[in-house]
């Protein structure tokens, strides 16, 4: 291929191949996220899945038992790239085909590589799945790279049980990382509690909401350590501004080992790690600290060694000079003088030509096709002296040379060819040296990001007034004056109101009622974001929290459609309830923001219905259910550990319906839809309209509902029950001494009437 600048013919070869999961592209690449590449193989029902950062040098892999598991697990990773099989394509909508086959042999791929004898020491013995995805996704990187690939130092064998599982729906629902509506990150959990200083402080905390810890022990390991800096808040700040000072150290060796970083990443690292120093020392002799104390390497050695090589702003290029500072290297500085002393001399000469000929408009100029020459315009040709060469006749000008001038271009250039290639060759020395103490530099690197989180936590603590949850192996959910974390930031009329929450052995089911708009989903999801960051081992937006540790958080929200994957939102929710019904556990933490809602009322009221028997008989997990169905509140009256709330509104005349976004027991017989319309500025006349129709069509529902509608065949046995039950309820709320014998005989009626029913 001919370079256009005139060099001539110059070999090229593929030296990285840039893919969508590699690329170190800072335009693509978000500075607190990670941006990974995956592999999936498959055989059978079980599933190999591996993934990796290349900008960090992070590496996983683990293995499934089937497809959903591996759905769940892809969804949290969110790879911008994945290889799989060619037949998993089509379920995997960002699978690349894989580019191998099974015949190259990965074990013996990553035991080469590594150097290792087995593969016991990154856990992945006997997991000859996870090992063949973490094979074939090292190929892969090996053959995009086309290089050394040394900050990838280890691949950890992972399994998802250690951690809480969170589906798809969890993620979206909660609006952990985006909102529902407009998929934006303001709104969202990690809008408020992503406060860290460091790009490695912003990857972590996101990896740590996504595995919710499950082990007591481990959850206070954090929040122990956020107990420590809590009760210095100088501490913090310190700390907090000392990371802030850090550039993004896992990048930058990153780029280096792979060849593709310059001279200002050396001087960042450099920068980076003078810091390192005032970091150790605020956590100095807290024992607490003591481990991540000892993964923070100041590395003083090679702060030197770039200090005196680099120089302070070098070139971003690292083929062209301009790197490497005064006094490091003698041959260097000699070359230097040569150069400058040599472009002097050059200058000089032009002075000197101008006065020996007189003709004032003499320029020494430079080109990378003739190198120095003397140009003399037209006018002046005549005066050119005998000696000077001519190599270029222009329109106005024509260009000479002289022996002299090429003497001392030949010089100068000769020096700054080689000043260039002596720049690169030290250039690399350093980073070769950089790139030997790559293990100590990414445990800094990791050691920062927990600090980076940790010191957050306890800045959000502080900032925002959340308290140290107590967690409890087993047992329930006790939540004093606690708030949402998100809707308490976002500006609204008003202060937020905190709610209590209180869920154990004999109040398991809450059923919340109340009017749209009252403060049902709220209530609902800042119970199960309090859960989740007691579980990452933060501190909780609420006054005082006790919290048995979930295994799992279930929600079912809203009507979320998923048409363009062809599913109506009816079939959705059902597929979601489902789900829930078939995975949670007695251990686990279900919302449900609304059931039944995408079909009649009666199907709707139906299934709600069974599915709250279902949780409540058979699961017996911890659960939130807010709906509009009162129906639902008689039956949760009748179960046992079912417990009814409600949203507080008040309603008169003057105010109409106020709401007051206080959870209270007891439930709301009421849907106060016509005076949410109304507040929302429906026309009066819809309005009155509407209580109209609701009038009617309540008279005819309780009617038909007692003309025993199809859909309660399915409850039968139990909706006879409830009947009778109401009868029991009626009587006992009877005081028979306040009684005229004459209301007595009619209340008897009433009852043998509902009997019959
Ligand atoms: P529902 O689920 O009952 O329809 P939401 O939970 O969506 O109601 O709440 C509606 C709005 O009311 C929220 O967007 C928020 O602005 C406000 N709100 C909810 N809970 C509270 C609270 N505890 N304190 C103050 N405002 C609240």
């Amino acid at each position: 291929i001919t370079e256009p600048d005139g060099k001539g013919i110059v070999e090229r070869e593929v030296i990285r191949v840039v893919t969508p999961g590699t690329t170190f592209d800072e335009g693509i690449l978000e500075n607190k996220a990670n941006n990974f590449v995956a592999c999936v193989v498959k055989e059978g029902d079980r599933y190999g899945f591996s993934y990796a950062d290349v900008t960090t040098g992070d590496f996983k892999s683990t293995e499934f038992e089937n497809f959903k598991e591996l759905e769940s697990e892809l969804a949290k990773v969110n790879p911008a790239e994945c290889i799989c099989d060619e037949e998993l394509i089509p379920r995997i909508n960002f699978g690349y085909k894989f580019p191998y086959n099974y015949s190259k042999d990965p074990e013996k791929t990553l035991k080469d590589y590594f150097e290792i004898k087995s593969l016991k020491i990154f856990g992945l013995e006997g997991k000859n799945f996870a090992v063949r995805a973490a094979g074939m996704l090292f190929e892969y990187l090996k053959d995009t790279q086309k290089t050394d690939l040394k900050h990838i130092q280890k691949i950890s064998y992972y399994d998802v049980f250690e951690f809480m599982p969170l589906d798809k729906s969890c993620v979206r629902n909660l609006e952990l990382f985006f909102t529902n509506r407009d998929s934006k990150k303001e709104g969202t959990l990690i809008w408020v509690i992503d406060n860290t200083s460091t790009p490695m402080g912003g990857r972590l905390i996101r990896n740590w909401i996504l595995h919710p810890l499950l082990k007591k022990k481990d959850i206070e390991a954090r929040l122990k350590k956020i107990d420590v800096l809590i009760k210095n808040s100088s501490l913090i700040r310190n700390l907090r501004d000392n990371l802030g000072e850090l550039y993004d150290i896992e990048r930058l060796i990153s780029r280096l080992s792979l060849g593709t970083g310059n001279a200002r990443d050396l001087n960042a690292l450099k920068q980076s790690l003078e810091v390192v120093p005032k970091i150790k020392s605020c956590i100095k002799g807290k024992n607490i600290f003591a481990e991540v104390e000892a993964d923070l390497y100041s590395l003083k050695n090679l702060v030197k060694i770039v200090g005196e090589a680099i120089v302070d702003e070098p070139s971003i290029s690292v083929r062209d000079g301009g790197i490497i500072a005064p006094g490091y290297n003698k041959e260097l500085d000699d070359l230097r003088s040569i150069s400058t002393e040599g472009k002097s001399f050059i200058k000089n000469l032009q002075l000197r030509e101008v006065k020996k000929t007189g003709i004032n408009s003499l320029k020494v100029k430079f080109n990378k096709v003739f190198g120095y020459y003397i140009e003399i315009s037209k006018a002046n040709l005549s005066s050119v002296p005998d000696d000077y060469i001519r190599k270029q006749t222009l329109v106005n000008a024509e260009r000479f040379i002289t022996p002299e001038l090429k003497e001392y271009e030949e010089k100068v250039l000769n020096a700054e060819e080689r000043i260039k290639e002596l720049e690169y060759e030290l250039f690399y020395d350093v980073r070769m040296k950089v790139i030997e103490e790559i293990v100590k530099i990414q445990k800094t690197a990791k050691a920062i990001a927990l600090l980076d989180v940790i010191s957050t936590f306890a800045f959000n603590a502080e900032k925002y007034n959340y308290c140290k949850p107590e967690i409890f192996e087993n047992g329930g959910i006790d939540i004093k004056n606690g708030r949402h974390p998100v809707i308490e930031k976002m500006t609204f009329t008003g202060e937020f109101v905190p709610n209590d929450c209180k869920i154990d052995k004999k109040r398991e089911f809450l059923l919340i009622t109340g009017p749209n708009m009252g403060g049902k989903s709220t209530y609902l999801r800042q119970i199960a974001l309090t859960v989740l960051m007691a579980q990452i081992g933060s501190f909780v937006p609420a006054e005082k929290a006790g919290i048995g540790i979930v295994d799992r958080i279930f929600t079912r929200v809203g009507a979320s459609d998923n048409l363009a994957e062809g599913e109506s939102t009816f079939m959705v929710e059902m597929q979601e309830a489902s789900f829930i019904l078939n995975n949670a556990t007695e251990k686990s933490l279900i919302i449900l923001d609304e059931i039944g809602r995408g079909t009649s009322t009666y199907d709707g009221v139906s299934i709600a219905w069974a599915i709250t028997e279902f949780i409540h008989d058979k699961i017996q997990a911890k659960t939130l259910f807010a709906t509009h169905y009162h129906e639902l509140i008689e039956l949760s009256d009748r179960l046992s550990r079912s417990l009814n709330l409600c949203v507080a509104v008040r309603e008169n005349e003057k105010e109409g319906v106020v709401f007051l976004y206080k959870v209270v027991e007891g439930g709301i017989n009421k849907s106060y839809g016509i005076e949410v319309a109304k507040l929302a500025g429906l026309p009066v006349d819809a309005v009155s309209r509407a209580r109209g129709v609701l009038k009617e069509l309540e008279a005819k529902q309780i009617k038909k509902m007692r003309v025993s509608p199809d859909q309660m065949k399915l409850f039968e046995g139990k909706s006879r029950k409830h009947s009778e039950l109401k009868v029991l309820k009626d009587l006992k709320k009877m005081d028979i001494d306040k009684l005229t014998p004459m209301e007595a005989l009619q209340k008897l009626n009433d009852i043998k009437k509902k009997t019959e029913s």
